[in-house]
């Protein structure tokens, strides 16, 4: 099979409907929407387009499936997650290729994202049969206390494009172990993965109604609803703090639990006793894991005076040899951005820099021709008013600034309103711990530039978000807690 015929047998594989109460609809309107790649600008697939009454039957579906689903027992739940954990790594390299088609990273970041992905529903297919409760004699011994988890109920998932199956795992693993159904909408940019993976847990046993899937162009006009009617009891979401807010205040009509990942601005910071190639190494991946476009991603690198020309210097000559094209290409390290929205941000950030005084070591132009592509850049001598310092690049950008004592690095690092991660290089223990428990922010790098695992706590302070994924947590943001009072004479 050649290239092109295996990519056109992926993609008609995959369903294009609606995935509302255990089938696959086409939207009551009969709309459809398009699906592009990024590399070529070409139309990959036609999927339907939910509107409104849609989603109202998509929610409708999770609340009549949630008192079923809620009774299923826990370790049934968690053998259909290990089933679909199961099916995600069998069907690793097909799943790997629709989303390079779909999202544009290069094949082997979509093989690491699949096999990431599947990863939350192994953990919490473990997490299910894990849930627990508690037995308590009151202070002055007069009564018991008897505490159980219960699911949250309906949950509604609103998630990005960067990472387009392990956003949605991320809460679909929690939410089955739990016992709770949902309706998730993807991204518009990339349906197709989530909607292989409606298929995945069809497939492996989840019953008819608990996952609902739809794809709509008018997210508010869809979204908005189903968080104000008040039968769904938990609002997910993963993407930009602005639509977050919104979503927020519409969570706040019915008093909706809400959990948020929303957006970083990391800082790197690399301390004069750091080992300067282990922090280059880990600059790379904190910066061009998914070609920067990660609210993870390193936004701002801070590098001490002394050691500054060699890490730009070594960071310039990694980064300037990565090999930019479309992501199903042998040997391609950096794919396109995702839209020409994205990549036109990263250009006017990086004009924007140049106008205040940075100097470009390498990249600062984007590719001419079709794709939404971005050169790997360094920027030097980047002022600390740049927008780059403030917003976030979304990007393969590594702006690069000089700090000259560890106060003036933790002020700048700390001077944003975002709180997701932070890293840090040095090999002194005492900084280490010191720093650390000073940056402000959810989740610190500590000489890594990776800080994502399912089995442990993701989240953001500050505006970066509300509540956890993952982790022995995780599960915690989809359950209830119900104490019973026991009246007793012993
Ligand atoms: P990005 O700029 O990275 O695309 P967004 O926050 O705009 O980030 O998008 C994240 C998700 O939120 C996507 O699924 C998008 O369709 C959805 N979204 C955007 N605007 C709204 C909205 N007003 N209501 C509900 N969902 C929205």
């Amino acid at each position: 099979m050649t290239t092109s015929e295996l990519e056109r047998k992926v993609l008609d594989s995959v369903p294009t409907g609606l995935l509302i109460g255990g089938e696959w609809r086409p939207a009551r309107s009969g709309a459809t929407t398009t699906v592009e790649d990024p590399a070529t600008g070409e139309i990959l697939a036609e999927v339907a387009d939910a509107g409104p009454e849609d989603g109202m039957a998509a929610l409708t579906a999770a609340h009549e499936a949630q008192a079923g689903f809620a009774a299923m027992a826990p370790r049934e739940r968690g053998e259909i997650l290990r089933r679909a954990y199961e099916a995600m790594i069998a069907d690793l390299d097909d799943l790997a290729l629709l989303m390079t088609l779909e999202m544009g990273k290069p094949l082997a970041e979509s093989k690491g994202e699949v096999a990431y992905a599947a990863e939350f529903f192994r953990w919490f297919s473990e997490e299910a049969v894990r849930i627990d409760g508690g037995y308590a004699t009151a202070p002055n011994g007069q009564s018991r206390f008897l505490v159980m988890k219960q699911p949250v109920g309906p949950c509604v998932f609103i998630t990005p494009w960067n990472f387009p199956l392990a956003m949605g795992t991320r809460k679909i693993g929690p939410a089955i172990a739990a016992g709770c159904t949902v309706v998730i909408k993807p991204a518009l940019q990339t349906p197709l993965s989530m909607l292989a993976l409606g298929q995945i847990l069809l497939d492996a046993g989840l019953p008819a109604g608990v996952l609902n899937v739809i794809n709509a162009t008018d997210a508010g006009g869809v979204m908005e609803p189903i968080i104000r009617d008040g039968r769904a009891r938990k609002l997910s979401f993963t993407g930009s703090t602005g639509v977050g807010k919104k979503l927020l205040e519409q969570a706040a009509e019915k008093v909706l639990r809400t959990s948020m990942e929303l957006g970083g601005n990391a800082s790197f910071i690399v301390f004069d006793d750091a080992d300067v190639d282990k922090a280059v190494a880990g600059a790379m991946v904190a910066k061009m894991r998914n070609m920067g476009e990660a609210c993870t991603a390193a936004n701002r690198l801070y590098v001490h005076r002394s050691i500054a020309d060699t890490f730009a210097d070594k960071l310039a000559e990694k980064m300037g040899a990565l090999v930019v094209g479309r992501g199903t290409d042998d040997g391609v390290q950096v794919g396109p951005l995702i839209d020409a929205k994205g990549r036109d941000k990263v250009v006017d950030l990086v004009g924007d820099a140049l106008a205040h005084g940075a100097t470009v070591k390498v990249g600062g132009s984007p590719a001419d021709g079709p794709g939404y592509f971005y050169p790997p850049t360094v920027l030097t001598d980047v002022p600390v008013e740049s927008r780059l310092n403030h917003e976030e690049i979304f990007g393969p950008v590594a702006p690069i600034s000089v700090f000259d004592t560890e106060e003036e690095a933790l002020a700048a690092a700390n001077a944003t309103e975002f709180g997701l991660v932070n890293y840090l290089f040095t090999e002194n223990l005492d900084r280490a711990l010191r720093v650390s428990e000073k940056l402000e922010s959810g989740m610190i790098g500590l000489n890594t530039g990776l800080v994502s695992n399912p089995a442990a706590p993701f989240g953001g302070t500050k505006q970066s978000g509300l509540g956890r994924e993952g982790g022995t947590v995780g599960i915690e943001e989809f359950l209830e807690t119900k104490y019973i009072a026991i009246g007793i004479q012993i």
